[in-house]
């Protein structure tokens, strides 16, 4: 399978602006920032979208969850958005699972 474009990061071959990182995710800036704070939460396996989520996948979703609550406190914000888009019709366009962290609107 081609390495999507997020595990280039993960691997040093493409730069990006990393937030954040542990055993199981990376948090880079999004590149064309929808909102003033726009980070990817991205686990480490590249699972392809929210449908291909498996049971053994669940404690990696709940960790993105505790990954968001810490950039939170980190980065002081009082709200935010997490969405994942899931599927082209759902609009997404990296096939390799991740949730958009939001805030600062
Ligand atoms: P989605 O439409 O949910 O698949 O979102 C993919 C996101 O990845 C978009 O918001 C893009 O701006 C972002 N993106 C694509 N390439 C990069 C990159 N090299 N560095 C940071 N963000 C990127």
């Amino acid at each position: 399978m081609e390495k999507s474009i997020f595990t280039r990061i993960m691997d040093g071959e493409i730069p990006a602006r990393i937030e954040y990182e542990d055993e199981l995710v990376i948090v880079i800036h999004d590149i064309a920032p929808k909102a003033p704070t726009h980070l990817l939460i991205i686990p480490r396996k590249p699972i392809p979208t929210l449908m291909d989520v498996s049971e053994e996948d669940l404690p990696l979703i709940g960790h993105i969850h505790k990954v968001a609550q810490l950039l939170a406190k980190k980065l002081e914000v009082k709200g935010f958005r997490l969405i994942n888009n899931c599927g082209k019709e759902g609009g997404q366009e990296v096939f390799h699972i991740h949730y958009h962290f939001l805030a600062g609107f």
